[in-house]
């Protein structure tokens, strides 16, 4: 029975537009930044929360309701899928979303609404970055991941690393690969 995250966390993406409810056509640009909410991440990668992110919004007054526009860019902590090494990289995600200010008539639940003069942007927010973060992320992408028998970074182990299974016979041919034995191993893979 934990205290659940104060409400004082999300507030600041909460945003009034109460300046907009004169009618379509005003519109307002912000600027700012607001602490990530939680949650906005996959297994391996995500913005921690409480890391800064940077808004450039537009706020427009439209017929339906209020429209907010603009770019989110933040920070991304995680590590990648194969080889398991921090990834640290920027996201830049457009928000795109359309408030409206009275709930329609029938379906399309799924239309945020203005609500007390105000727009919640963290749903918007969440969404557009977890769909843009990809499900195995990777520090380059022909990483070549861990050995299967060590567990060392191939990348950073010497050319040519092994372990002692290897059949000696195979050893000895990949010896000799650079020389005739590559016509004869080999099929032409070009
Ligand atoms: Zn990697
Ligand atoms: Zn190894």
């Amino acid at each position: 029975m934990d205290t659940t995250v104060p409400r004082d966390r999300t507030s600041g993406w909460v945003l009034s537009v109460r300046d907009l409810a004169r009618g379509a056509g005003l519109q307002r640009e912000l600027t700012t930044r607001l602490p990530a909410p939680a949650a906005v991440s996959l297994p391996l990668l995500g913005i921690p929360e409480g890391d800064p992110v940077d808004l450039e919004l537009r706020l427009e007054a439209v017929h339906e309701g209020v429209l907010v526009t603009g770019t989110a860019h933040a920070d991304l902590t995680g590590e990648c899928s194969r080889c398991l090494l921090p990834l640290h990289e920027g996201i830049t995600v457009d928000l795109q979303e359309l408030y409206l200010a009275a709930p329609p008539a029938e379906g399309a639940d799924e239309q945020p609404l203005v609500e007390h003069e105000t727009v919640d942007l963290e749903p918007v927010f969440r969404d557009a970055v977890v769909t843009a973060l990809p499900f195995r992320p990777l520090c380059r992408p022909d990483c070549e991941g861990l050995c299967a028998d060590c567990g060392i970074r191939l990348e950073d182990a010497p050319a040519g690393h092994g372990h002692e299974r290897v059949d000696p016979r195979w050893a000895a041919l990949a010896g000799l690969a650079g020389t005739r034995e590559t016509s004869n191993t080999e099929t032409e893979e070009r």
